[in-house]
């Protein structure tokens, strides 16, 4: 008998899946809200027999015991996140703490019903694990399944998970993967960056004041994104500042652009006072300045624009040092890849992203946030911000998660590979991302831990337009299943 005639043949996985993501996603559970989500997820495993508990962070973990004859297996400890994104539909009036996603099986396809994003990530690889131990008739060996919270806020619930929950574990597979098909074996670590520097504003000069506003860039996610080469609106507004300076000697009243340290700024403006002597020349050089800029984004940021607008005289600017200063670190920061993955084509292994600047406090705050594929490569990244901080007078404060340095040869993905060309006759790509992933934690409250991921398919993630096709869900239960099988 096959595996897929073990386990009922593809329309029943299927429909066992997508009852059990049902049933698991009937209460809200966004990060740090997963409460009601954890009591039916430890309701499910009382009715497999199986005794969970939970951390003070609100973390689960459960052990189950092999299945006759594997008592010799390796224990694999099987690790998802409770939480999700709740992307909302502007005007559709769905509250993510209060209103359950609402779930359409249509067209093939698991989705929300427009007004929310779905939360298959990760749920969706949450029910495949908990269907399959279900009565199935799988040859496991001692599993140990981790549930974590609010992974979705920067692996909150991960760094919280106590390390004796990993120990005695060989192995572990994390199901928070968006590729059937790929499966991860490192990740980058993150680094947020805080920039500050008093501003202490001095009273305006004579002159007229100008604001001109960038928008209309595409923005994105500073892992996800950061090598498309879209406009980064607070490094083109350093760049204008700094001619405008140069030609017409402005002094700089407000210049915001951004708004977190790990998204690729979209927009901004500049507050500037233009001396009545060159203020001919103001509009000019930033419409040139402009031109340039849109032909060089023409084709990664087509809606951009800039408004040059006469604005209220404010009565106080930035003094010449802080102006400058700022331009200095703007400049100086590393902004987009730094170089890509040397093991895993395609992939960047190093980047930066300057993700904001503003007032904060009354004080000048820059943000930015690097990825890393090693700690190494992270400090060194790390040296040169702080050297071009420290030049531009600025103080900061850091941040952040470990990486999680991959190996093309990693035994389990070795493994799945074997299992996935076995189970569907196609080959397994192994890959690492460019963002953090919940190993990156287990990885240094463990070091021993051999890691892999790899979840269902699921498109556009974080969005009131993710979707999971459901033609992936029996592929998916029989890469686990047999993994579980093969270890
Ligand atoms: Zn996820």
């Amino acid at each position: 008998m096959t595996l897929l005639e073990r386990l009922g043949g593809r329309a029943e996985i299927t429909r066992g899946i997508v009852a059990e993501f049902r049933r698991l996603s009937r209460h809200p559970h966004a990060s740090w809200h997963e409460a009601a989500t954890a009591r039916d997820v430890a309701e499910r495993l009382l009715e497999l027999g199986v005794r969970p508990v939970l951390d003070e962070a609100g973390n689960m973990m459960a052990e189950v015991p092999p299945s006759p004859g594997r008592e010799g297996a390796p224990l694999l400890l099987v690790q998802g996140h409770l939480d999700m994104v709740c992307a909302v539909s502007p005007g559709s009036g769905f509250d993510p703490l209060t209103d359950p996603v609402c779930i359409r099986d249509m067209d093939a396809l698991l989705r929300s019903d427009g007004r929310s994003s779905l939360g298959a990530d990760n749920m969706l690889g949450n029910a495949a694990v908990l269907w399959l131990l279900s009565g199935r008739k799988i040859a496991h060996g001692p599993l140990r399944l981790i549930f974590t919270v609010a992974e979705e806020l920067g692996l909150e619930g991960a760094k919280r998970v106590n390390p004796g929950w990993l120990s005695g574990g060989a192995y572990l597979l994390n199901t928070d993967g968006f590729h059937l098909g790929r499966a991860i074996v490192g990740a980058a670590g993150g680094r947020r960056e805080t920039y500050t520097r008093p501003l202490n504003p001095v009273p305006a000069p004579a002159g007229t004041a100008w604001r001109i506003s960038l928008t209309g860039g595409a923005g994105g996610h500073s892992g996800y994104d950061i090598h498309l080469g879209r406009i980064n609106a607070v490094k083109a507004l350093g760049e204008l500042l700094a001619l405008l300076r140069e030609r017409t000697g402005c002094a700089l009243a407000a210049w915001e652009a951004g708004t977190a340290h790990n998204a690729i700024p979209a927009q901004g403006s500049l507050l500037v006072v233009c001396p009545p002597e060159t203020e001919g020349v103001l509009r000019p050089t930033a419409e040139a300045w402009f031109a340039r800029c849109r032909a060089a984004h023409a084709q990664t940021d087509p809606n951009l624009d800039l408004t040059i607008a006469p604005a209220p005289r404010p009565g106080r600017v930035w003094t010449a040092e802080c102006r400058d200063g700022a331009l200095a670190l703007v400049n100086g920061l590393w902004n987009g890849v730094a170089a890509m993955h040397p093991e895993f084509s395609g992939v960047v292994g190093d980047s930066a992203n300057v993700g904001k600047i503003g007032l904060e406090e009354g004080q000048l705050q820059v943000c930015a946030f690097l990825r890393c594929r090693d700690a190494e490569r992270e400090a060194a990244l790390a040296a040169r911000q702080e050297a071009a901080a420290r030049a531009a007078g600025f103080a900061w404060s850091v941040s952040g998660y470990p990486a999680w340095p991959g190996a093309p040869d990693n035994p389990l993905a070795l493994l799945l590979e074997r299992v996935y060309r076995e189970q569907t006759g196609r080959t397994l790509e192994i890959s690492a991302v460019h963002v953090g992933l919940e190993p990156s934690i287990f990885q240094s409250k463990a070091p021993g831990l051999v890691m892999v991921s790899t979840g269902p398919e699921i498109l556009d993630a974080h969005s009131v337009d993710e979707r999971a096709p459901l033609h992936a869900l029996p592929d998916y239960a029989l890469l686990l299943a047999g993994f579980w099988e093969a270890l």
